[in-house]
């Protein structure tokens, strides 16, 4: 073993999500200096965050959980098929105190600012406590939705009452009893909340500018006896996810839309809309992704079976979509969601047609009306997959900065490097398979890799690690390529980094933020870089290749 270097730490992991637990726990296990960094008050990410009432898996729960600890999918007991957010976060307290976690993670500490230092091919860290701290590689294990984003309007500030973003929902609830209630927005988190509060407020409004399609999640508890025997299954469930496109159970009907008879095509839909889960988006036939006809069929069964659960027919139409069809945005699940509406003390405000002017210190504004609220909640989404990196002063090699290469959107190589920002590295970065399969699947997938890199990296003597120029630009072209193929390139959502409340994220400017050839080919992909040496990256050090101070070492643990 070489000399210990002089840094705090050989591995600084930021993030204390369902990425950042599943990292740092590869790392103790290797024996490393390292810890992990979080912003929050305590760890579990978008578990920890996103508190509203509603907020639960829309993934199966036993295929969301890790895979990679037996203890743990031997001891911990799912109760419900898509698991509430208060047990998804004691089940990652759980997984993080089983392996003593938090003695390698510190809180409220978020990291402002990141700068490779080039003479000794380390990271400086400065965290908002003030300490400044050195790594020889940083693991970003940022969400791809922990950047919350707020209406770009006049007033917020003025509100008497009390307002908040879905994602910081107060962790000691607001009683909403006998509230007027105003939620802004319609995508998958106002969905969850507005069916699970419609019957427990006083008077709920939705301020609705795009509407979004949905399907019934249909939810149960897991007894016992399920439990048993989906533990049985945890080998053949965890075998099929990681042959699906998706990272679930679900599988796509091979069949050909168009060759199968329509009553076909609606038995099998009638069939999936009543099924638990993501089936009637992702077990659908693969047309409905990339075939105008065949996306424009779903969308009208589904938006039948909107109009048979709101009675009102006006309201129906206002919550069809019209701009994009079923499936080429993510498919928000819900419970009770279409028939809230139903309800007298639930009203649907249009704001594509009375846009929002402002809020007051009453309530809100449209170009109609002013209404009266005791609670605002936005639900307004997140600056996505790159807003965590923006907010963080990533500065690489000659003091580039990330937020500004990326500023059309991101360039990577394998969503896990970056050309310029040497011995950084991201298991869940964009453009890598993460972001469009069922995230703890592509987690996994992602951790495993980049640990099996840093253990070659130690093995061989590499302190310097970086994407080549052309590899990037190889991957990037991939990535955007594979957009082409895909309805979803039509779609104002997340996917395509679209978000009016973000400057150069309006509609327009498309960007290629997920990787969608499916994990499986991700996988083969990642695995094949590896089998080649790590082919795509520069690596020097006393032990690269070809490196001219020779000499391998191992400095996993200093610090
Ligand atoms: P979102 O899908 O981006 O939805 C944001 C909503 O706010 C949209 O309806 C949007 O309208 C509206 N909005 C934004 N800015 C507005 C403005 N200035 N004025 C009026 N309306 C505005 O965000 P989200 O609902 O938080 O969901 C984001 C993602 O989180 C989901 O796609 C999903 O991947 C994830 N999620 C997962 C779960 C789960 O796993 N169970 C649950 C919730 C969320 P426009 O459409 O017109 O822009």
């Amino acid at each position: 073993m070489t000399d210990k270097t002089e840094t705090d730490f050989e591995v600084i992991v930021i993030g204390a999500g369902v990425a950042g637990i599943y990292q740092i726990k590869r790392l103790v296990d290797l024996g490393v200096s390292a810890t992990v960094l979080e912003a929050a008050p305590d760890l579990g990410g978008t578990w920890y965050n996103n508190s509203y009432p509603g907020a639960r898996f829309d993934s199966e729960s036993y295929t969301y959980g890790y895979s990679f600890s037996k203890e743990v999918l031997a001891e911990w007991n799912w109760r419900e098929m898509f698991s509430p957010q208060p047990d998804n976060l004691e089940y990652l307290n759980f997984v993080a105190d089983k392996f003593s976690l938090r003695d390698h993670m510190q809180f409220n500490c978020r990291v402002d600012a990141a700068v490779f230092d080039e003479s000794a091919n380390i990271w400086r860290l400065t965290v908002n406590d003030g300490r400044t701290l050195t790594c020889s590689f940083v693991v970003m294990a940022l969400g791809l939705l922990s950047m919350p984003t707020y209406p770009k309007i006049e007033g917020r500030a003025d509100f008497k009452g009390q307002s908040f973003h879905t994602f910081d929902w107060p962790h000691d609830p607001p009683d909403l009893s006998d509230k007027r209630v105003a939620i802004i927005g319609t995508g998958a988190t106002a969905i969850q909340v507005i069916g699970e509060i419609a019957d427990k407020v006083g008077d709920l409004t939705v301020f609705q500018r795009r509407p979004n399609w949905s399907a019934p999640l249909n939810n149960s508890k897991i007894t016992d006896s399920d439990m048993a025997r989906i533990r049985a299954r945890y080998d053949e469930i965890f075998e099929t996810c990681a042959r699906t496109p998706g990272g679930f159970e679900h599988e796509p009907d091979r069949r050909g839309f168009h060759e199968v008879s329509r009553e076909e095509r609606l038995s099998l839909w009638d069939r999936l809309y009543d099924e638990p889960g993501f089936g009637i988006w992702l077990q659908n036939f693969r047309e409905i992704f990339t075939d105008d006809d065949a996306n424009a069929e779903i969308s009208d069964y589904i938006a039948d079976r909107i109009r048979q659960r709101v009675h009102d027919p006006e309201t129906a139409e206002t919550l069809i979509p019209k701009d994009h069809g079923f499936g080429v945005q993510r498919v928000p699940l819900e419970t009770n969601y279409f028939e809230a509406y139903n309800r007298d003390n639930v009203h649907l405000v249009d704001i594509s047609k009375t846009p929002l002017e402002c809020v007051t210190e009453t309530g809100l504004r449209t170009t109609e009306q002013d209404y009266a609220f005791d609670v605002i909640v936005y639900a307004t989404g997140f600056d996505a997959i790159t807003g965590a990196y923006d907010h963080v002063d990533i500065q690489g090699v000659g003091g580039e900065r990330l937020r500004d290469k990326w500023r059309e959107g991101p360039s990577t190589f394998l969503g896990v490097f970056i050309h310029g920002f040497p011995n950084l590295l991201m298991p869940n970065g964009p453009q890598s398979g993460s972001a469009s399969t069922n995230y703890p699947r592509g987690i996994e997938v992602g951790v495993d890799w980049v640990t099996d890199f840093l253990e070659h990296a130690w093995a061989n003597g590499i302190t310097r690690a970086e994407a080549t120029e052309p590899a990037e630009a190889r991957w990037t072209q991939h990535v955007t390529d594979m957009y082409s193929r895909m309805l979803m390139r039509k779609a104002k959502s997340w996917f395509t980094g679209y978000n009016s409340n973000v400057e150069g994220h309006e509609e327009g400017s498309i960007r290629y933020f997920v990787y969608n050839g499916g994990m499986p080919k991700y996988v083969s992909v990642i695995n094949e870089v590896a089998a080649n040496g790590y082919e795509g990256l520069t690596l020097s050090g006393p032990g690269a290749p070809g490196d001219p101070s020779g000499g391998a070492g191992d400095r996993r643990s200093a610090g």
